[in-house]
């Protein structure tokens, strides 16, 4: 008997068959491939455009000597170093693939199939794919002014409630909560609920704040609330992406939890040197996170003069609503070049994300986009 009579698709877990991959920003060399096209930016998955510091650079070249041999499976150093930076013990961080490790260790290690994991509309991709992947119910709370409404959130808790998604600032939106209201719901929320903070943006988001609001430190609100996993990742303003790595930290009984279901090497031997060197490059994440908010300005600007509507953004992507249904204008921005991200997947179809670039590349981008414009 052919194997091709079998639907292995079938055999995979009820919740694994419904699940649609996650879709990532478009890759240069695919569109490169498609198009033939040789001056591409990408401005799709919120890298940081200046990339990692010349001293993570060195280290990673220091390092290369080592690769045969298996990584430091407790993260020993980077954990030590973070510990100090966020003023809590070693055994409350946990190392991730990238943050997304983490998000995907907390609901595998507790999220049943009779568990309901409540998020918000227009949030994270990653929270529904994590919660569907593990049969659990995902209930989504529809979100208030783009951003998410935590009252609501509140009263949709009930005894199946296991875990809370929070992002601040939010993804794809870029909208935030300050300290008081993100204290307000966890005063409310049960201790036996996990509440995840999703902390990605986090030096961009508490630099852009500054004049706003006050943006809240998760990890600063781990000695009031047990319950708290704050994640934050090196994916974003560190300019590691490629890299894959990010941690969560919490109290010390669940960051036991999230190293029992860890791979025992889940974070590579490059990540874990160039992350240790990243912390202390202060100047380049400075500069990187003030070039953002320059970059920002530069995109918002051009927006108003463009008269097209945005979400405000204390992170460093930008949603535009273009008024109508936004693919075209995706694929018209493909054709000269600039990638950006539709966002239609989010329940946004009339919006487009762009990631602030680098003065040069938000340029080409807004160029591009007038052109876009004028032809459609
Ligand atoms: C980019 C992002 C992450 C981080 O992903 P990594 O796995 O650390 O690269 C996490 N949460 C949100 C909301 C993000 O946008």
């Amino acid at each position: 008997m052919s194997n091709l009579n079998i639907d292995y698709c079938d055999l995979a877990l009820a919740g694994v068959r419904k699940l649609q991959p996650y879709q990532p920003g478009k890759p240069i060399d695919e569109l490169q491939r498609e198009l033939g096209l040789t001056q591409i930016i990408k401005l799709a998955s919120n890298e940081n455009p200046f990339g990692p510091s010349a001293n993570v650079k060195q280290g990673i070249i220091n390092s290369i000597d080592e690769l045969s041999r298996y990584p430091d499976g407790n993260g020993f150093n980077l954990k030590q170093a973070l510990a100090v930076k966020h003023d809590v013990a070693a055994q409350q961080v946990t190392l991730g693939n990238g943050s997304n490790d983490i998000l995907e260790l907390v609901t595998r290690a507790f999220v049943g199939e009779r568990d309901e994991v409540i998020f918000s509309q227009h949030a994270f991709a990653v929270y529904p794919i994590v919660t569907q992947a593990v049969g659990a119910k995902a209930v989504v709370i529809p979100a208030r002014d783009w951003g998410h409404d935590l009252t609501v959130m509140l009263a949709a808790i009930n005894e199946n409630t296991k875990l809370i998604f929070i992002a601040n600032p939010n993804n794809p939106t870029g909208t935030w909560l300050g300290e008081q209201a993100i204290c307000d719901f966890l005063d409310n929320v049960p201790k036996n609920i996990l509440v995840v903070l999703d902390e990605a943006y986090f030096d961009y988001a508490r630099h852009a704040a500054m004049q706003a609001e006050d943006y809240p430190d998760g990890a600063t609100l781990l000695t009031r609330y047990a319950n708290l996993l704050v994640t934050r990742t090196f994916s974003k303003a560190y300019g590691l992406a490629g890299l894959r790595i990010g941690y969560g930290l919490s109290n010390t009984m669940i960051a036991d939890v999230l190293n029992r279901v860890r791979q025992p090497f889940n974070v590579n031997l490059l990540a874990q040197v160039a992350a240790r060197i990243a912390l202390d490059d202060t100047i380049h994440i400075n500069y990187s996170v003030e070039m953002n908010a320059r970059g920002m300005q530069q995109i918002t600007t051009a927006c108003a003069e463009l008269d097209l509507n945005y979400i405000p953004s204390v992170a460093n992507f930008l949603c535009i609503d273009m008024g109508r249904p936004a693919q075209d204008i995706y694929t018209g921005l493909l054709h000269q070049g600039v990638i950006v991200r539709p966002v239609a997947n989010y329940e946004m179809p009339n919006h487009i994300r762009v990631t602030i670039g680098t003065q040069a590349e938000n340029q080409q981008f807004l160029s591009a986009l007038k052109n876009v414009l004028n032809t459609i």
